[in-house]
């Protein structure tokens, strides 16, 4: 296949359409070795970070990027990342799993920096990273370590991941925010009380579900809700993310709503770091003149 985008055209394990729970509690057994420091030689290269970019629509400046966890399995290829998650979620890997992603990605943006490129990166939180204060001592600790500025990493949590413990996710959520740390709402619309979470939370950005994103060409709800989502989260003063934008088509049709930031394949796919380096290297701006 395409090595190039072998990171979301080829799924190659659905731990999901396994009904057998042994499946899934081996699949566990593999990630928490594949994320075991001693075993860290035998397992490298397994678990790695793609980066997609995401662009002001207004400028076609590349903003920052989302920080995408691709793990390939030994023996089953690779496994798809949101079933991954859907299983780590249930179990304290998940924990172990995140922790993995926020040291590597801000090690990542140390080593941008280093060769010059300064960028800011949005790392996906799950529910149960939330439940504690851990989460807000790592980031602090390791944002430190690398000379990183707090401004240069963004959290991403789903609107689901807020309704395990609502109070308890809130006090994480503003330690963060109050660090210095962006905080966006992911998949909006997809989720419940999404106005009580838009009023609560700290954040400072909210990204339309790629669902919405990818039928807003031609389908005239779609079309609705998001420039519905627009007009609310301006009026919040939230900047908004589309996700998802496949074509040009959709990407004028943001531009003429007044949409802030896109990320999606029209642009680029997930990728490598140094393939991310190379692409930065390559892109030009798509402006309202060209
Ligand atoms: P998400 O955070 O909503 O990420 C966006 C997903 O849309 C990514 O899927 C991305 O590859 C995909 N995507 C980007 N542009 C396009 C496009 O133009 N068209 C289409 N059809 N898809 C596009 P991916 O990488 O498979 O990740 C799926 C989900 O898994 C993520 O959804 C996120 O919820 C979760 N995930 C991924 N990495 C992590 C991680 O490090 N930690 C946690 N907790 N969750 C993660
Ligand atoms: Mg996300
Ligand atoms: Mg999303
Ligand atoms: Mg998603």
């Amino acid at each position: 296949y395409d090595a190039k985008h072998r990171n979301d055209t080829v799924v190659v394990y659905k731990p999901e359409s396994d009904h057998n729970t042994p499946e899934r509690l081996s699949l566990l057994g593999d990630l928490r070795r594949a994320l075991d420091p001693d075993l860290a030689t035998m397992a490298a290269g397994e678990i790695t970070m793609y980066y997609q970019p995401q662009i002001e629509i207004q400028t076609g400046e590349v903003v920052g990027v989302e920080a995408l966890l691709r793990w390939r399995h030994p023996t089953r290829g690779m496994v798809d990342p949101e079933e991954l998650i859907k299983v780590a979620e249930q179990s304290a890997v998940m924990r172990l799993l995140t922790r993995r992603v926020v040291d590597d990605v801000v090690e990542q943006l140390a080593k941008w920096q280093a060769a010059g490129v300064t960028l800011r990166a949005a790392v996906n939180v799950s529910i149960r990273d939330l439940h504690t204060l851990e989460i807000v001592d790592q980031i602090r600790e390791r944002l430190a370590r690398f000379g990183v500025s707090p401004d240069q990493l963004q959290l991403e949590i789903t609107e689901g991941a807020l309704m395990a413990d609502p109070r308890r996710v809130l006090a994480t959520i503003s330690e963060l925010a109050k660090l210095g740390v962006a905080i966006a709402l992911d998949d909006f619309g997809t989720g419940y009380s999404s106005m009580q979470h838009l009023r609560r939370l700290p954040l400072t950005e909210v990204k339309v579900d790629r669902s919405f994103v990818l039928g807003m060409a031609t389908d005239a709800d779609d079309h609705a809700i998001v420039r519905t989502v627009i007009d609310l989260a301006g009026a919040l003063g939230l900047r908004v993310v589309a996700e998802g934008v496949e074509d040009e088509r959709t990407w004028r049709l943001l531009r003429s709503v007044g949409c802030h930031v896109a990320q999606g394949w029209f642009y680029a796919r997930p990728m490598p770091a140094d393939e991310l380096v190379e692409w930065l290297g390559r892109y030009r701006p798509l402006t309202p003149n060209n």
